[in-house]
């Protein structure tokens, strides 16, 4: 089946891991065609639109989106283009695994786990305001629907990938009618899902315990806020943001990118470290059921790691994108 893909290439490094990606998910066999839409600072300067509708509307119609970094220029009507991308889409679930790989520095040998972040309401709705001079106020929206949606979403992944239990992390002793709702909402949502344990955990604990000892945790499901910050934390244990892929998804709509930004330091030198976008690309295969390609490039790009021999500056290499991309696809 050939799969009807979008790209965005984004600023800065953008479109060379974009590039890189698309040549590795090319050469592993999948049969695509590639739609570019665009969106960052590239499209405000061609189009006078950060995001235009044509964008939305290709990833709409997209199986699925592959999305460089975007940089939001300063001024140009609303704060960032990945918080509209994912509200206007209602790409509600921020998926970010982190898996321990082998080869990269890291303060743990066997980290597996997942973040499901909650990724259309919260702290980041957008509804802020100054009550008088010299007092704001940001507004924490916490509704039923989201809340079960994003619950169901971490059950039906626990199911699928076969893991054992869902974590809700909170804050529900003290923001006790929103976290509340979110627990109960995730409480409600588990009664569907008996094969999978349940447990709930405070943030500041969660975040601790995370640090001391990750392989506690599983799959972990939060509000927007917590999702984001403890994500990053993720990330930090599996060795940065620069290995750490994720998907944004919606009904019918997903959009896969690298958690990392535009990197305007190396951007146009060829150097940059593609394995996030990369892997990126991987969640975007297993989400469209191709399996085989997305198992053969994530052992690929691990034994290009483990190895050692072609990596990228950021990882303590020498290797640039070209020659990082031809290592995988040798390994393929
Ligand atoms: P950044 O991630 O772009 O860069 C931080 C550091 O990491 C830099 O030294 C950079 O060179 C390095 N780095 C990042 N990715 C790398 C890669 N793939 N290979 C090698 N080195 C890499 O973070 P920043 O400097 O805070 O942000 C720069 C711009 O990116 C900002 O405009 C920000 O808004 C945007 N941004 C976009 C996204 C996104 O679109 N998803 C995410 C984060 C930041």
């Amino acid at each position: 089946m050939t799969r009807q893909l979008a790209m965005i290439p984004g600023d800065g490094i953008g479109p060379e891991v974009v590039a890189a990606a698309i040549e590795i998910i090319e050469a592993s066999g999948v049969k695509a065609t590639w739609t570019e839409l665009h969106a960052g600072r590239a499209a405000h300067e061609k189009f006078g639109d950060p995001l235009p509708e044509a964008t939305l509307e290709g990833v709409r119609a997209a199986d699925a989106t592959l999305k460089g970094p975007t940089a939001t220029a300063k001024g140009i009507g609303f704060r960032s283009v990945n918080v509209a991308l994912r509200q206007k889409l209602v790409l509600y679930a921020n998926y970010r695994p982190a898996k321990t790989m082998p080869g990269i520095l890291s303060r743990y040998e066997d980290v597996d786990l997942i973040v499901v972040r909650e990724n259309t309401e919260g702290l980041y709705s957008g509804l802020e305001h100054e009550v008088v001079d010299g007092v704001v106020e940001s507004l924490r929206i916490i509704s039923r629907k989201a809340s079960e949606r994003i619950a169901r979403f971490a059950f039906e992944t626990a199911r699928k990938q076969k893991r054992k239990r869902v974590t809700c992390v909170h804050k529900a002793n003290i923001l006790k009618l929103s976290d509340g709702l979110f627990l109960e909402c995730c409480g409600r949502v588990a009664k569907e899902f008996p094969d999978i344990e349940f447990n709930d955990s405070i943030v500041d604990a969660t975040a601790m315990q995370m640090v001391r000892n990750p392989q506690e945790y599983d799959v972990l499901v939060m509000e927007n806020l917590f999702g984001d910050i403890l994500s990053d934390l993720s990330s930090g244990l599996v060795g940065g943001l620069g290995v750490t892929p994720s998907a944004n998804i919606g009904d019918g709509i997903a959009v896969f990118e690298a958690v990392h930004g535009t990197a305007p330091d190396i951007a146009g030198k060829g150097i940059a470290n593609p394995t996030a976008l990369v892997l990126s690309g991987v969640l975007m295969l297993r989400y469209l059921g191709e399996e085989g390609p997305a198992d053969a490039i994530e052992q690929a790009v691990r034994s290009v790691i483990l190895a050692g021999e072609t990596l990228t500056g950021d990882l303590g290499g020498k290797a640039d994108t070209a020659q990082f991309v031809a290592a995988v696809i040798g390994q393929l």
